[in-house]
């Protein structure tokens, strides 16, 4: 089974993508495994944010190639080697790419490949897709990178998009860090007390409801030191608002913005800008694939928390390659907790 990117229905720029925006199809592979490359069984599939960048003719960033109509679709994903003519990978080895094709089985090219060590997640395969991969790397060395975290500075985080992959865990490692208080902004109730009661955060806000501009200042009375955005817009300026003299933003992500034709980073409006220019507070731009030589020592410190139990890791898990588009339109709107991961295959 192979799953396409839909050429009777676009998105546009300024559209929300949907399921239907991708179709299911029956094809199949070549029966032969030609030198350097290996068959595999696709087991776990990711959809991630920045994909939607992917539904537009440009991109808006070099790295990112457009999804063409009919094509099949790719991205992260993870799976299990079945037949092997590549001299590192042999049959039964776990292996990822990020590029994975939406597909139930493949030929992929034996050198775009990673291998994987299961003992590291204790067996939990998909967290190398979350927790263990580019979105626990992305937490982790945002921070890193630009949160300028020291520990015993006494220092207040906000994490935006705060329930969500990156976010759930950017709280936790901002704590693991030195910050000595973190509060996250969601989208829900529910979201909002995994956050405290799972996750070790102090407070969160559910952006939803009642006043967030009023909430935060109650919550973060010394201000706000640490900024990771994941989601920019009216949220992003009433963070911004709050913040202190020479305090950082981690400009991870602008996901309130992606369904617009706006550049990326999206220039902030001239309030918030001006109190960012006032305060000195730094706003670059964090992209994880620019510290990739940081990641095999990254993953293993990931993973050492993960089983250390010092990270807390969740997952919203659907079935079926035939699920990929919803599962999709149901994590840019909100209906994640953690990351989202699509089961292809057991
Ligand atoms: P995620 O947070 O697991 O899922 C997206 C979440 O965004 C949803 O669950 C939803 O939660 C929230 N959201 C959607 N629309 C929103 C809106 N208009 N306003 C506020 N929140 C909204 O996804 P993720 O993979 O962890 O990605 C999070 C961010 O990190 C994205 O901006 C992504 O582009 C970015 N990212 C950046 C890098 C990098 O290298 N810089 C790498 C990976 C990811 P609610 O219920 O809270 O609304």
């Amino acid at each position: 089974l192979i799953y396409l990117l839909n050429s009777n229905i676009t998105v546009g720029k300024n559209g929300v993508p949907v399921a239907e925006n991708f179709r299911l199809e029956q094809s199949t592979i070549a029966d032969t495994v030609q030198a350097g490359q290996v068959r595999v069984k696709t087991l776990y599939l990711s959809v991630d944010p920045y994909m939607r960048c992917r539904m537009n003719e440009d991109t808006g960033s070099d790295y990112l190639r457009p999804w063409q109509l009919s094509e099949v679709a790719d991205g992260g994903g993870i799976g299990v080697v079945e037949e092997s003519q590549h001299h590192n990978l042999a049959k039964g080895d776990f292996v990822t790419s990020f590029t994975w094709p939406w597909q139930t089985a493949a030929i992929l090219d034996g050198d775009s490949l990673q291998k994987l060590e299961p003992q590291l997640v204790n067996g939990h395969l998909s967290y190398f897709l979350g927790a263990a991969g580019i979105t626990g790397l992305t937490a982790l060395l945002g921070i890193r990178e630009k949160g300028h975290v020291a520990a015993g500075a006494n220092q207040t985080m906000v994490v935006s998009g705060a329930a969500g992959a990156c976010g759930s865990l950017a709280g936790q490692i901002g704590r693991l860090e030195g910050c000595s208080r973190v509060v996250g902004i969601a989208g829900t109730d529910e979201k909002c007390s995994i956050l405290v009661q799972e996750m070790g955060f102090d407070a969160a806000i559910n952006y939803k409801k009642g006043d967030v501009a009023k909430q935060l200042r109650e919550l973060c009375p010394g201000g706000v030191d640490v900024y990771f955005d994941n989601v920019g817009g009216d949220i992003s300026d009433t963070v911004i608002s709050q913040m202190n003299q020479n305090s950082h933003i981690i400009l991870c992500g602008q996901i309130s913005q992606y369904n617009k034709d706006v550049p990326y980073p999206p220039p902030l409006p001239p309030d918030t800008e001006k109190i960012q220019k006032e305060r000195n507070i730094t706003r670059e731009r964090f992209l994880v694939l620019n510290y990739m030589d940081k990641q095999e020592a990254s993953v293993l410190q990931l993973c050492q928390w993960i089983q250390e139990g010092k990270l807390k890791v969740r997952e919203t898990v659907v079935e079926g390659l035939a699920s990929m588009g919803a599962a999709f339109q149901s994590m840019m709107n909100g209906g994640n907790i953690g990351k989202q991961i699509v089961s292809i295959s057991k």
